[in-house]
């Protein structure tokens, strides 16, 4: 499956860890209308890589809230535990090219290199990797995971909300992992091969992922693939002003009553929320506002 090479291709990419709660639904709202708004197609993608992380019924759940919702998608969702051999492909693609590299490295050995360092080490902060096994593994080590070998200097991104961001990945985060010591594949080399595979030309997302983009651009230059424009919308916070989840009081929503989930979204989008009831027409007037507020032409009619 491939997207037109002109064409708008959108996509949205719920991993299964939980059933929709308002700030997922936010992010799906806003790639759905953002690709409705620009006459383009909308796909989804099941992030099913992490099977620890998973919770069982999450997909069937996720797909049928936003079936409920009326944000339909243009093609069967893609599921990514059914395309490691793409993965596998572009690993191997990354190895031939001298770009990809194995480590013996353990968490703990990198938190202790970053300590003798003088850095600090938050408990489950990223760790930035020291480089330790970049130029061959340490004598009697074994391979654990492999990693990009990452090129000096930074990276500018044009954020359609955010504006311009910089990142210096080879400094701030170093060589990162492609695939791990567990032997799942990590999500930077799943989400750009994926988005590269669809013909994804625009990823709209919540802004907590906004932290990855500089590292998917660096990898799909690795690659040799095309890199999508970005737009990262605001995240909805919890009680506790963290990142809506589970643990700080996100709830499933009421999918079975789907105007109220509809609007909440949108106000947190910043937008007014059209007042018709008529969830058809509800989202056509959304696609519509979304438009306007982003100069794109006319909208397309909401499908
Ligand atoms: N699967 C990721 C998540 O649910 C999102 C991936 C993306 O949009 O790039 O957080």
């Amino acid at each position: 499956m491939s997207g037109s090479a002109e064409g708008y291709v959108g996509r949205f990419a719920p991993s299964p860890t939980g059933p929709l709660h308002a700030g997922s639904v936010a992010a799906a709202l806003a790639s759905w209308l953002d690709a409705r708004a620009h006459g383009g197609r909308w796909l989804l993608r099941i992030e099913d890589i992490d099977p620890p992380r998973e919770q069982p019924g999450a997909t069937a759940s996720i797909l049928d809230t936003l079936s409920r919702l009326g944000l339909h998608a243009d093609d069967e969702p893609v599921r990514q535990s059914t395309r490691g051999d793409l993965y596998d492909a572009a690993l191997r693609t990354l190895r031939e090219r001298g770009l990809a590299y194995p480590c013996a490295c353990t968490r703990r050995e990198i938190a202790d290199s970053q300590l003798r360092a003088g850095q600090t080490v938050a408990r489950h902060g990223e760790l930035v990797y020291p480089g330790t096994c970049r130029d061959g593994l340490p004598p009697g080590r074994e391979p654990r995971a492999w990693r990009l070998r990452v090129p000096a200097g930074a990276v500018v991104l044009h954020d359609r909300l955010l504006g311009e961001r910089t990142q210096d990945v080879a400094e701030e985060v170093g060589d990162f992992v492609l695939r791990r010591a567990d032997g799942l594949w990590a999500y930077q080399l799943a989400v750009v091969v994926d988005d590269a595979a669809q013909g994804i030309t625009h990823v709209v997302r919540g802004a907590d992922l906004a932290g990855s983009t500089a590292r998917q651009i660096v990898l799909a230059r690795a690659l040799g693939v095309p890199s999508p424009h970005w737009m990262h919308v605001p995240v909805v916070l919890g009680e506790d002003g963290d990142k809506l989840s589970k643990q700080n009081g996100a709830t499933a929503i009421d999918a079975d009553r789907p105007l109220p989930v509809l609007q909440a979204a949108m106000r947190h989008l910043g937008f007014e929320p059209p007042t018709v009831s008529d969830r058809e027409a509800w989202l056509a007037e959304a696609t519509r506002r979304w438009a306007a507020r982003h100069g794109l032409r006319p909208a397309a009619e909401a499908r």
